[in-house]
Formats: structure tokens, sequence, C-alpha cells
């Protein structure tokens, strides 16, 4: 085959076969289809779509690009969930624990934070001693043992997609549904799941700005995943403020430790709760919604959420003493206020705002190679709807350095608006997609 002309009749609008499909991942795998051409592949796929028998074929050549796990000697179903990214979005970190209570095993492969939007791998390592880096064999003994594994993808799961999404990352062409839907999913089918939630969030700080766009990207994830056998539902969620009050590394660890003692901002606790719901019910250990959510509040309540939390620390090598005693984590000591300048109604906490200043202050990485500060970060204390007076308490940075400080601060400028008037603030869970087909 010759890389050249599948790259003309996909630029032209034609459609590539499975067979070609297969051999263009393979080979750019191996390396003898090269950056340069790959490169020019994705643009033409961003300029002109694959349809659904190309997105299964183009997902199925990535999967099979590396190793594919196989958990099926373990008994209970295998769940996971992933979520298109956020800010302030600590959801995996409760949910997890709570699931696996409930009788799921979950074999969590999550991502680092890029941009504005966090990481679960970096907040988790906010925990001291805590290792998000296992080898296979820890992985499966740690989820053997604990119900749950928190870890990042192993080198040799879809190493097409790491070197692809690279090449995206640099030539423009991260944006487009297909490329997108099939980078996450042939990470996800590598896990060896029998089902997946997806939380497709949606709003100024998501990747996904618009419905529709949410929307098409959810059903095409949810189309490719049950085309693969594994039972996929997506949950369309806010993305306009971020979720819970903490958006940081450390100070989102603290807060995920408050839902799994019964605590935490209700928004948060919303979504937790309806990912969890969906987890149980997929994976057939709940019998309906209302079982499901009780299931969940009996695992908090008698603190087996908690006990599988601790555990799956001290396994990953991190010290669970941090859920006694938060204070061992670590925290900046420069502390700044923003206060209201005048009194009424929130209708706007810009959440893209926020995960930038939260970045600049070294919450996040704008480059990969950027070390974070788990210490720092942005505490929101004014959300949509809400009410305040002048002079109340909009959010508290805590910063080490005082460049960083003005910087965030210059971010945060506009990011809140109060007007008198009152808002409907749109539902937090604002769709839900099941079976549908890719493309
Ligand atoms: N996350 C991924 O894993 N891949 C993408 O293409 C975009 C987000």
């Amino acid at each position: 085959m010759n890389a050249v002309e599948l790259i003309e009749r996909k630029r032209d609008g034609g459609v590539l076969s499975d067979r070609e499909i297969a051999w263009m991942i393979q080979a750019y795998t191996g390396g003898s289809v090269t950056d340069y051409q790959m490169s020019a592949m994705a643009m033409a796929i961003f300029l002109n779509g694959l349809n659904a028998a190309e997105l299964n074929a183009w997902t199925d050549a990535m999967l099979h690009s590396g190793e594919v796990l196989d958990f099926a000697d373990i008994a209970a179903p295998k769940v996971d969930k992933h979520s298109t990214g956020g800010v302030g979005d600590k959801v995996s970190i409760p949910l997890a624990p709570m699931v696996a209570a409930c009788g799921l095993a979950i074999p969590m492969m999550s991502g680092r934070g890029l941009g504005h939007t966090g990481g679960t791998l970096d907040k988790l390592e906010s925990i001291p001693g805590f290792r998000t880096g296992l080898d296979p064999s820890e992985f499966r003994r740690v989820l053997e043992e604990c119900g749950l594994v928190l870890a990042g993808q192993s080198e040799t799961l879809v190493p097409a997609d790491r070197k692809l999404y690279a090449l995206r990352d640099a030539t423009g062409t991260v944006p487009s549904i297909p490329l997108i839907a099939s980078s996450i999913m042939s990470k996800k089918l590598a896990e060896g799941l029998d089902a997946l939630i997806l939380d497709v969030k949606v709003g100024v700080g998501a990747f996904m700005q618009k419905i529709e766009d949410a929307r098409t990207l959810a059903s095409t994830m949810v189309g490719i995943g049950n085309d693969h056998g594994v039972n996929t539902v997506a949950l369309l969620t806010a993305m306009d403020a971020p979720l819970g009050r903490e958006v940081g590394n450390a100070s989102e660890i603290r807060e995920s430790i408050d839902v799994l003692t019964g605590g935490g901002p209700s928004d948060l606790v919303d979504v937790t709760y309806a990912l969890g719901i969906e987890m149980l019910l997929s994976g057939d250990v709940a019998s309906d919604e209302e079982d499901a959510r009780a299931m969940l509040r009996r695992a908090v309540e008698t603190g087996a959420a908690m006990e599988r939390f601790a555990k799956v620390i001290a396994e990953q090598g991190g010290n669970p003493r941090v859920i006694d005693d938060p204070d061992i984590l670590p925290m900046a000591d420069g502390i700044h206020e923003i206060t209201a300048e005048r009194s009424g109604t929130v209708h706007r906490c810009d959440a893209r705002k926020v995960g930038v200043a939260a970045m600049r202050l070294g919450a996040g990485r704008e480059r990969k190679e950027d070390t974070i500060d788990p210490g720092v970060g942005i505490t929101v204390f004014a959300k949509p709807g809400q009410s305040v007076a002048e002079g109340d308490l909009l959010a508290r940075l805590r910063y080490r350095h005082p460049a960083r400080l003005q910087e965030a601060l210059r971010i945060l400028a506009e990011a809140w608006y109060i007007d008198a008037d009152p808002i409907d603030v749109p539902p937090l869970i604002e769709e839900r997609i099941a079976a549908a087909s890719a493309g």
C-alpha cells in the first residue's frame, strides 16, 4: 500500500477501507509511515471526517496497535468512567472507591492535566508517596486487592495514540470529533471493560463549548463503545463554572475526602452520584436508579468507600493517614482573597478563566514538560445563582510566587459577573446518551 495514495483519497473526500486503515496505523506505529505523512492524513480527516465504518476501523486499528488488557478472570463487572476534562473535576477520586465498595472492579486509567483542565494523576500524586506509574502486573494486583486501581496509561497500551496525539497537538488537528472519539475510545477499549460511562463536559470550561458538538462527540463515542461490545453510556454535564469549590491538586484531594465522608459541595456530589448510578446500572449490580443511589449512600455512610480509598492509597505507595489528617497534604503559604465589588446574583464564574488562573499559579501545565505545584490553587466561594453582598468572598488563591499571583489576578479580573437580576441556572446534568451508532 502507498501512504500518499491514501492521503490523497482522504484529502479529496474519498473513503478508506478497513484494510487500508489498519495498514496506515500499523505502518505509522512501526515508523514506515512518517510523522509528516500522518500529519497530512490527520488534517485530511480533520477537514473531511470519517464515516461510521471508517471510524470503527480507525479505532480498532489504534486499539490493536498495542497490548489489550484482559481481566476476564476477575468475576466482578469491570467498569470505568472517563471525563473529557474540566475545571475542578475531581469526580473520579471519590467515585472509584464508592462504586468499588458496591461490587464493581474499576481498572481506572487516567490522564494528567494539560492547559486549563486538571488531571486525576496529578491530583493523586499530591498524596505523599502515591505512585500512578504501575507496571501491568502491579496494576492487576492492586485491582484484585482493592477492587480499584488509579493509574496512568502503561507504555504498551495504544502506542499509536501516544504518537498521534503528540502529532495532533503540534499540527492543529486535536479538535476533530472522529480523532478525539477514536483516541479516547481506543484507550478505554484496551482496558478490558464490560461497561464505560463517559462524562462529556460542555460549556466555556470544556473542550466542547456547544451542546450540539458535545452531543455529537458523546453519541460517536457511545456508538464506538457499543459496537465493540462495551456497554457505553454518556452524560453531558455542565462545565461553565468549576465543579465543586476547589481547583488545584492537593486541595481537590481534600474535597474528594469530604465527599467520601458524606460532605462536599452539592454540584460535585450530584455529578458523582449521577455517574455512580450509571456505573452500577451498567455493571448490573443495581436493579434501578433508586437502588443504585441507596447503594452509593450506604457505601459512604458505612465507611466502606473510604476504606477502599485508604487501601488503594496504601497499595499504591501513598500515605493513607491523609484521610484523617489532610494537613499532611502540601499547601502553599501565600493567600490572596478576591471579594465582590457589588451586591447581587452571580451570573458567571468562568470555569476557563479560573482554570487558566490556577494553571498560572502553578497548579497545571502549559506544556507537557512543565512541573506542577500541588500546594497552589483557587477556592471558589461564589457560583452562578448565588446571592452575594458587596465585600463577600468570591475566591481565595493559594500561591507561592507573587509574580504568578499577579498573572492569575489579571486573568480572573472578569471571571465573575454579578448583576441585580436573578438568573435561572441551567441543569448540571444536561443529557443522557445511550446506544447510538458510530458516525
Ligand atoms: N483526550 C484524549 O485522550 N484524546 C483526544 O483526542 C482528546 C482528549
